[in-house]
């Protein structure tokens, strides 16, 4: 056994990632995790279907993260990696009809964990529930269990406490306030694959979906579904455009093609019949229910003018006015900001100390991206102390 000292904080799934690379190894493997189990985030992205990756071929998959740094840990550590690891727990997967990796059926995400978790502990790994971190030193990681405060000596400490977004789950992102009140830079946390709220003539479309529509903004675009909600939009090609969004100020402006496969050429035409509008857009065109009221909600003067609703059933604008509050969506964008990591993912300022998953500065949309990458980040590091 070596004799290192590795303490790692966050009992998330780049933690636990981390812990086997080394445990494996040889060396005695801490945890400290502030709840009473482990990755309780991992267990509830399990609830919508637990998409461990996606089989998506190497450059599209690399296109998901826009951070350099992340797209090299994941080449490292890729999806077939991840399936193999999955395969060597014990846990078969199947690619899903939307390209996402599934644990086949008979396997829940608690029995996921389970296998993991038991695979660590046959490695010697040695997890601390109910400990929260609170900082740290040169050569000790402080915790506060109960009322008390106990310091942990260290030789290498890594940092996986996760990003802010869902509380509950025990990731809090209250170590932002520590690792500012050490010097160290913070991207401030926004929210990532979230809902946008938008301009209230669309709330009365609740409830209502639009499928096989493309999103647009600017130049970036995604096909797909989205839903209504009583503040805005939601659906994944929502959250693949977060990031393009992030970058100006609100309100900003998506389109909407509610007719993909067809030129406005096309549409012109089928609406220069002689059947009324309505009946074209329904019977001929074959809008959903949905696009229907979609543009229904547009004055009559647009609605009769056949040139201009022709366009915009290609280009329909959707005002959006900010992002859904950080507790309610599935990730966070921002963190501990790579200027201050070396390639190693060790803090400049900090030698020894190192971070990992999501509470770094990356983003990614979700379909197995951010597990991906927290899966990535937590060998990447791991490798990094062992060489
Ligand atoms: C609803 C939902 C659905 C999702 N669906 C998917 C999906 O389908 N596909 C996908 O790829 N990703 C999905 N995700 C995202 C994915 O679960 C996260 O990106 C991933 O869990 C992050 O891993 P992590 O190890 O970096 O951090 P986390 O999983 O957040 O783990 C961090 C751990 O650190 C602990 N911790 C935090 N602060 C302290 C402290 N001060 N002291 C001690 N311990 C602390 C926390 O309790 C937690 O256990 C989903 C997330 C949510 C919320």
């Amino acid at each position: 056994m070596n004799e290192e000292q590795i303490i790692i904080v966050g009992a998330g799934p780049a933690g636990l990632m981390a812990a086997q690379i080394l445990a494996e190894r040889g060396f005695k493997v801490h945890v400290y995790e502030q709840n009473k189990a482990a990755a309780r985030k991992f267990l509830v992205a399990g609830n919508g279907g637990f998409n461990l990756t996606h089989s998506e071929e190497p450059e599209a998959f690399l296109e998901k993260y826009e951070s350099a740094e992340i797209q090299k840990m994941v080449r490292e550590f890729d999806n077939e990696r991840v399936v193999q690891w999955l395969g060597d727990l014990g846990i078969s997967t199947y690619v899903g009809s939307s390209g996402k990796i599934f644990p086949t059926k008979n396997f829940k995400p608690i029995q996921v964990l389970k296998a993991w978790l038991d695979r660590l502990e046959q490695l010697g790994v040695a997890v601390h529930y109910e400990n929260t971190f609170v900082g740290f030193d040169a050569s000790f990681v402080y915790f506060k269990k109960s009322e008390e405060k106990i310091g942990v000596p260290y030789s290498k400490l890594i940092l996986a406490m996760g990003g802010g977004s869902w509380q509950k789950t025990g990731s809090d992102a209250k170590w932002v306030e520590t690792l500012t009140a050490k010097g160290i830079d913070i991207t401030p946390l926004q929210s990532a694959n979230s809902g946008y709220n938008t301009a209230s003539n669309l709330h009365q479309l609740q409830g209502q979906y639009l499928k096989n529509i493309r999103v647009s903004f600017g130049n970036h675009h995604k096909v797909g579904e989205i839903v209504f909600t009583k503040y805005g939009i939601e659906g994944s090609p929502i959250y693949y455009l977060n990031r393009f969004t992030r970058k100006h100020d609100f309100p900003l402006r998506l389109h909407l093609d509610l007719k993909p496969n067809l030129s406005e050429s096309e549409i012109l035409s089928a609406l220069q019949g002689p059947e009324k509008i309505s009946s074209t857009l329904k019977r001929k065109l074959k809008l959903s229910t949905t696009a229907l009221h979609l543009l229904k909600t547009l004055d009559k003067e647009t609605y009769t003018d056949i040139n201009i609703l022709s366009k915009l059933i290609k280009k329909f604008p959707v005002e959006i006015l900010s992002f859904r509050p950080i507790d309610e969506v599935i990730s966070t964008a921002g963190g501990v900001s790579f200027s201050e990591l070396t390639s190693n993912l060790e803090l400049m300022k900090f030698p020894n100390v190192y971070c990992a998953g999501e509470m770094m500065d990356w983003e990614a949309p979700t379909g197995g991206y951010l597990l991906q990458a927290c899966f990535s980040t937590g060998f990447w590091v791991g490798n990094s102390i062992l060489k």
